[in-house]
């Protein structure tokens, strides 16, 4: 029987849509009736207003200049773009040496791994100690030496690991390009490090539409080559024609977001409530145990379970839940960021990850959790 009320665990994968972020989008099409913002005529000087109220909404979300905020379709595309900056350099003259942490989503670790398999980049990985990126010791030392870009998202999207990007940034030699992605923190945070050379969002991560994004593109990222021919949009770094209204929702939610911040930050407790009411009776494993984690994500490693079962049977139960990124939940290759935490192959599919929106009640944490653990009991049985 299917429980008559849903709730709501994969926050991670979109958040769900703000009133003010739907609300600017209908206005913005009202507006402009989806005219073209490099239009010379009055809907598209209107168009063109409302990506410039936007940027600077965004802007101040991310505590940048509106100068260097450029308008994408999404983090992939930010993260790409990053990609093809370096890959674009790297081909100017030597290779480029990046240090990339292993958790980084696809979008960005694929085509790095691509780019080094291209012999552009020489790639190493940021270590992993105690259940955190580390950013001290031996192992670090040499995974920074001469190097050139240094790569570590601001927070996991799977596991919510938020890594110590300000005791990483300290060791950065004035040259090294520093690339962030910020998706999942931005609402969930803060801004990262002004240290960030590279900073990628997303729109749906932080309350508002698929589809649009931005990245910043501060002083030491801007010598490099633009990657990308066109119609010379985005002052050339991201051509082709601007979603306007979805970036005016974009805008709208990030022009509300230090009060997302704050309802984000009371989640913290009804997280910790419900990785309790988790863990314990499933026998799992909390990942990430050992390091800050986003104040409403929780994943469990839940043992001796088959994981299209729990898949399945979780979504019967009325708990919507992510299972790793939402993305690799598509692929069948075990996550590269869960097996760097230590999980092996098999176990990387059987990650509950709980993530959490505001507005979710002590009563409904409890009741997904009691439903999850019900589940889980059947299944191990
Ligand atoms: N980076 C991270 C950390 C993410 O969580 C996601 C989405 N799961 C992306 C990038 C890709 O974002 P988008 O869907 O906007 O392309």
């Amino acid at each position: 029987m299917t429980p008559d009320r849903r709730l709501f665990l994969d926050a991670n994968a979109s958040a769900p849509v703000l009133e003010v972020a739907r609300a600017a989008l209908l206005d913005a099409l009202d507006l402009t009736a989806g005219a073209n913002p490099s239009s010379p005529h009055a809907r598209g000087r209107a168009a063109r207003r409302v990506l410039d109220v936007a940027r600077e909404q965004v802007a101040v979300a991310l505590a940048a200049s509106p100068k260097d905020v450029f308008f994408t379709s999404g983090a992939t595309e930010g993260n790409r773009l990053a990609v093809e900056l370096l890959v674009g350099q790297a081909r100017r003259g030597r290779p480029l040496v990046v240090a990339a942490s292993p958790l980084e989503h696809p979008s960005l670790a694929r085509p790095l791994a691509a780019a080094a398999a291209a012999g552009l980049l020489d790639l190493r990985a940021l270590p992993v100690a105690d259940d955190d990126i580390a950013t001290e010791g031996d192992a670090v030392d040499a995974a920074l030496a001469d190097v050139d870009v240094v790569v570590c998202t601001a927070a996991h999207n799977e596991t919510g690991l938020v890594p110590r990007l300000e005791a990483l940034a300290r060791r950065l030699a004035d040259h090294v390009v520093f690339v962030v992605d910020a998706a999942q923190s931005l609402a969930r945070l803060g801004p990262p490090p002004a240290r960030a050379d590279v900073v990628v969002a997303s729109a749906h991560k932080v309350g508002g539409v698929a589809g649009a994004g931005a990245v910043v593109l501060r002083q030491r990222a801007r010598s490099l080559p633009l990657p990308w021919t066109g119609g010379g949009q985005e002052n050339g770094l991201r051509p082709g024609t601007e979603a306007a209204a979805l970036h005016a929702a974009f805008g709208a939610a990030c022009a509300v977001i230090d009060e997302t911040r704050r309802a984000h930050a009371a989640l913290a407790p009804r997280r910790d409530r419900l990785a309790d009411a988790v863990v314990g009776p499933s026998r799992g494993r909390l990942l990430a145990a050992g390091a800050a984690r986003l104040p409403n994500t929780t994943a469990v490693l839940v043992p001796g379970v088959d994981a299209d079962a729990l898949r399945m049977l979780l979504d019967g139960a009325g708990v919507d839940v992510g299972f790793g990124a939402a993305c690799s939940a598509l692929s069948p290759e075990p996550s590269p960021g869960l097996i760097a935490l230590g999980l092996a192959d098999e176990d990387t599919r059987r990650v509950v990850r709980l993530s959490l929106a505001p507005g979710m009640s002590d009563e409904d944490v409890d009741e997904a959790a009691r439903r999850i653990a019900d589940v889980v009991h059947r299944l191990q049985r």
